[in-house]
């Protein structure tokens, strides 16, 4: 019998689709990464109905493709060689909020702007914010091991999972319980982290149990210009020198800006490079840090300031408008200067070098564009040295083709000879495969790959969890 025909008799027709149309929805990246050969996607709405798919997968041999919302950034989420799809998206329950302990328990396909919806109510907010959250889902980011804007303060992933509920691809599908619901917590090696980052290779999240914090109550921002980089690093550079610990701290290089600023349709001032600085402050002191902020925008030159005493306000004068737009406006040149192509590609890369390298860095990526003579879009988290530069090429073009992915491999080569990683939240997925070999070596630990292969086979035997991912 067909799997597909085993997990209808099973789960029910009604979470087994196979129709070409909806299946091929769920095939695509928004780099423009596309899988082929799915038999079906597989909507369980329970833990047990991922040990039954799980069983029948195991049993037939046929490849898992986990995904939350495919918003993946590096291929870690389609399904690259064949066989069934398993989507989350029913699986989008809060189970628990607990707010003397700090903490919610969630399935696996609740969104993050969902999550951050529910929890207002409460006063408390889920601090990891990838640009995607409206609709990237927990369970995408626990095995993204995703950050976002807010990591200058709140750090990723990592820090805000300590539970976890999964079902492992061996002859039973066992579901175990992993971590625990205290910050504190000592089970032997660290499996929880583990899987945090593992873009499904080792299992299906089915649970977590996420840490939460208090929404701040009041947060101040200035989003300010400057003719050159070297001022506007100082002023971070400033900020942090005084002890203030921004949760948000974004940079956007001039000709971007100038691109994202016409796409996101902002009537906003701005000449130069772009820094926005978000401060969370209490109520009393606001004022005076944002003055402050202001103050030391200046003295390093800031051109036009504009500022914003809330988040809302923040939104509505456009602050982040430009700062969203750093994937769209490569997206939306690289679809103006191929024309009528159907099918483009946009790489984006994710970076990381210790914040005091981030001068050097910018310098290094716009030497290394021009060398290629490609127009990069660049902008990212200036206060945890996570940067994405993104080009689009035309994946047809051999010869174009060819070229970015030397671009992207040099990129990666600068990253770690100033110190830094060749990703800080995106993951390896397929894209950065051969980047992650690099990094090894340039640490002489060709090992830890053999490592990753031996856990890999540890928790997958025959291998169906997201295949040809990572490693
Ligand atoms: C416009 C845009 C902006 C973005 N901004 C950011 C950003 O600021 N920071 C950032 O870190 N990322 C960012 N991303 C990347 C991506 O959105 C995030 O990593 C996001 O967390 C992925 O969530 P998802 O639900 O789409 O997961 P998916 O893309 O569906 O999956 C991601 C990985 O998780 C696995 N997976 C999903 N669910 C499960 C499960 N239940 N069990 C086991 N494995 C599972 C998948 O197999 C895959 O390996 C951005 C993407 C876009 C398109």
């Amino acid at each position: 019998m067909d799997i597909v025909d085993v997990l209808r008799r099973k789960l029910g027709k009604e979470k087994v689709i196979d129709d070409p149309a909806i299946v091929s929805i769920y095939l695509r990246e928004p780099s423009g990464l596309r899988g082929s050969n799915v038999k079906a996607v597989v909507f369980p709405e329970s833990g047990e109905d991922v040990r039954e798919i799980v069983k029948a997968a195991y049993e037939y041999e046929v490849y898992i493709y986990p995904q939350g919302s495919s918003t993946s950034l590096s291929g870690s989420a389609y399904p690259e060689k064949g066989g069934i799809v398993v989507s989350f998206e029913r699986m989008n329950k809060i189970l628990d909020v607990n707010i003397i302990d700090g903490t919610v328990t969630v399935q696996p396909g609740v969104r993050i702007d969902e999550l951050n919806e529910f929890l207002k109510e409460y006063g408390y907010m889920f601090p990891v914010d990838p640009a995607s959250s409206a609709v990237a889902t927990v369970g995408g980011a626990i095995n993204t091991g995703a950050g976002g804007m807010k990591g200058v303060k709140y750090g990723t992933m990592r820090d805000w999972v300590l539970g976890l509920e999964l079902v492992l691809a061996d002859s039973n599908a066992s579901k175990i319980r992993i971590g625990c619901r205290t910050v504190k917590c000592r089970q032997g090696l660290d499996l929880t982290r583990l899987i945090v980052g593992s873009e499904g290779t080792l299992g299906l999240v089915t649970e977590a149990i996420l840490r939460i914090t208090p929404i701040p109550e009041q947060v101040v921002y200035i989003l300010a210009f400057y003719e050159r980089l070297e001022d506007l690093a100082q002023t971070v550079i400033d900020v942090k020198k005084e002890g203030i610990t921004p949760f948000i701290a974004e940079f956007m290089e001039e000709e971007t800006v100038q691109r994202a600023k016409k796409l996101a349709g902002v009537d906003i001032e701005a000449r130069g490079h772009m820094l926005l600085l978000g401060v969370d402050v209490y109520r009393e002191a606001a004022e005076r840090m944002l003055n402050h902020l202001i103050d030391l925008a200046k003295r390093n030159k800031a051109r036009e300031i504009h500022t914003a005493t809330s988040t809302e306000e923040a939104y509505d004068r456009g602050l982040f408008a430009i700062r969203k737009n750093l994937f769209t406006a490569q997206v939306h040149y690289t679809r103006e200067r191929l024309g009528e192509k159907e099918n483009v590609m946009v790489l984006i890369e994710d970076i990381v070098v210790p914040p005091s390298r981030l001068v050097e860095a910018v310098k290094g990526l716009k030497e290394i564009a021009g060398r290629y003579g490609f127009t990069m879009m660049l902008g990212g988290h200036i206060g945890d040295g996570n940067l994405h530069p993104a080009v689009g090429y035309d994946p047809e073009d051999p010869v174009e083709t060819r070229r970015v992915e030397e671009w992207y491999i040099e990129v990666m080569r600068l990253a770690l000879n100033l110190g830094g990683s060749i990703s800080a939240e995106h993951g390896i997925g397929t894209l950065k495969k051969k980047g992650l070999v690099i990094e090894a070596e340039s640490l002489g630990s060709e090992k830890m790959i053999e490592l990753m292969r031996g856990i890999k086979r540890v928790f997958d035997p025959k291998g169906i969890l997201n295949p040809g991912k990572i490693i």
